[in-house]
């Protein structure tokens, strides 16, 4: 007996759970479950994240959950249970299997068998936003070392347990240099230790591109959280259906399984959805939990259910389909089947091999010498026209040690010394002080004198961002224009 924890969530959660239990229950699961509240009472009893501080008790107690979706309430102060739950328990890398059952489930591509690796804490999804000027908001895009090297290390290891042949990398590090650099470097260092397995990298754009449309030319995916979650409802649905798509999010010692998509509110308890996309997820969860043979008898009458053409709605089609069910005929349906496999489809092994842990790890690398060669002031400032020139002569008063001021930026875009008439302005500048070769140090206190003589001056500071070398390297981006 394992022991999980289960919620059952909102809209068509419960009735998606019920069917999801049902078949493992006859399948024979080995599962002992602690039920827990989550979603939209939980918040709106007062629980800021969805989630009464009892329930952090049972996930770790059993370290293993299987969630239905959940409606986030809308307005402010909520935040997401599953960003919450995510970077909690450390659940870093999201796997979405996503797969075309052709002929037997209409789909544009017919061939299309690809797992989609996604970054699971980081990235945009660190929640940090601020509201900075009248006109400027802001999030941070956090991008680390060991968080790249956990989830690309972990695809490799998901390709090699899974046979896969192929490790294909998303970022846009052609504009977001350091970040997705970063992300796309460490992609390619890793991919080196991995000579068997086949490795690319695309920019995200025309890769999404090639993913919409030349599917069955992709494998494994591995990408930054938020082109993660954006494609994979893209990968999901292009097979036939979000609804088919299952969920699981592993961490060194939790893990977490759901179905991709959310609530769909407009469908709750009309015995309509497809629980297909918790019953996958569920599938993962029992490999990880060490019953493979369990998860394969059951993926298997899945897959037969899908073959007979027993449909629920978001998959029927006239000629394709052989008979329409709701949530809990489907359940029928796949029990009836327990102990088949299908005729046509490819049918599903897992092995005790497959339920070894797949993991990613770290290896800390030494600090690198760090030098403070200068740094961004950013400034609310709203007067004169906004004419950058106006605030450069204003600023060309402040020195401290070897910093004063070498460029403003709006936007990102230069606009002094030398900036275009034509660049629009708005509240928002971005004041560097440094050298002319960003090359001689100075220390934090000159930051600080720096800030003083501006704050004096009556100029707003929004924030500082430190310019550093790290071994010699420019640790930042230069402006657009620069
Ligand atoms: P959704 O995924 O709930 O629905 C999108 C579309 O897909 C709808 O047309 C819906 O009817 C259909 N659909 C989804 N699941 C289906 C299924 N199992 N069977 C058949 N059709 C299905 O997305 P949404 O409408 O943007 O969001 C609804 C709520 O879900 C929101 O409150 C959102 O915050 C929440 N949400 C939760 C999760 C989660 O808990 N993991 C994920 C995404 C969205």
């Amino acid at each position: 007996m394992t022991k999980i924890t289960v919620a059952t969530g909102d809209g068509i959660g419960p009735e998606i759970m019920d069917a999801t239990l049902k078949i493992m229950k006859a399948a024979g699961a080995q599962l002992e479950i602690e039920p827990i509240e989550i979603g939209e009472k939980v918040y709106l009893q007062g629980n800021s994240a969805g989630i009464a501080p009892e329930s952090w008790e049972s996930l770790r107690r059993t370290k293993v959950f299987l969630k239905a979706p959940i409606t986030t309430p809308q307005g402010g102060g909520f935040k997401s249970l599953n960003v919450t739950t995510r970077k909690t328990l450390g659940l870093y890398a999201n796997v979405r299997p996503c797969i075309s059952y052709h002929p037997y489930v209409a789909t544009k591509h017919p061939i299309m068998d690809l797992v989609i690796i996604r970054e699971n804490e980081e990235d945009l999804y660190a929640g940090i936003e601020h509201q900075q000027t009248d006109e400027v908001t802001q999030c941070l895009k956090l991008i680390t070392k060991p968080g790249t090297e956990k989830i690309v290390r972990f695809a490799f290891e998901y390709a090699k347990a899974y046979g896969r042949k192929k490790v294909t990398c998303f970022t846009k590090d052609n504009i977001m240099k350091l970040t997705d650099g970063l992300f796309h470097k460490i992609f390619d260092e890793i991919a080196q230790e991995y000579p068997d397995l086949e490795s690319e990298h695309w920019i995200v754009d025309i890769g999404a591109a090639k993913l919409a449309d030349t599917p069955e030319n992709f494998d494994v995916i591995v990408m930054p959280n938020l082109y993660g979650d954006i494609l994979s409802d893209v990968a999901a649905q292009i097979t036939g259906s979000v609804g088919l798509g299952g969920s699981a999010n592993i961490g060194a010692d939790y893990a977490m399984f759901e179905a991709i998509h959310g609530s769909a509110p407009r469908r709750a308890g009309q015995d309509m959805a497809n629980p297909s996309g918790l019953l996958l997820g569920a599938i993962q969860m029992l490999v990880y939990i060490g019953q493979p043979k369990i998860a394969e008898k059951i993926h298997n009458a899945w897959l037969r259910t899908m073959e007979d053409g027993v449909h629920t709605y978001d998959l029927y089609k006239e000629g394709v389909s052989k008979e329409k069910v709701g949530t809990s005929g489907f359940a029928d349906a796949v029990i009836e089947r327990l102990g088949q496999k299908p005729e046509k489809l490819k049918s599903i092994v897992y092995s005790v091999d497959t339920t070894h842990k797949i993991q990613g790890h770290y290896t800390k690398a030494a600090p690198a010498k760090k030098d403070l060669v200068g740094v961004d002031i950013f400034l609310h400032w709203n007067g004169e026209e906004r004419d950058a020139n106006v605030l450069g002569a204003i600023l060309s008063k402040f020195k401290s040690g070897p910093f004063e001021n070498k460029l403003i930026t709006n936007r990102g875009v230069k606009v002094f010394p030398d900036g275009q008439p034509e660049t629009f302005c708005t509240d928002h500048w971005r004041c560097r002080f440094t050298t002319d070769g960003m090359d001689e140090v100075g220390t934090y206190k000159n930051v600080l004198e720096l800030c003083t003589l501006i704050s004096e001056a009556g100029l707003d500071i929004i924030k500082t961002e430190n310019l550093c070398r790290f071994d010699g390297e420019i640790g930042f981006s230069l402006g657009q224009g620069q």
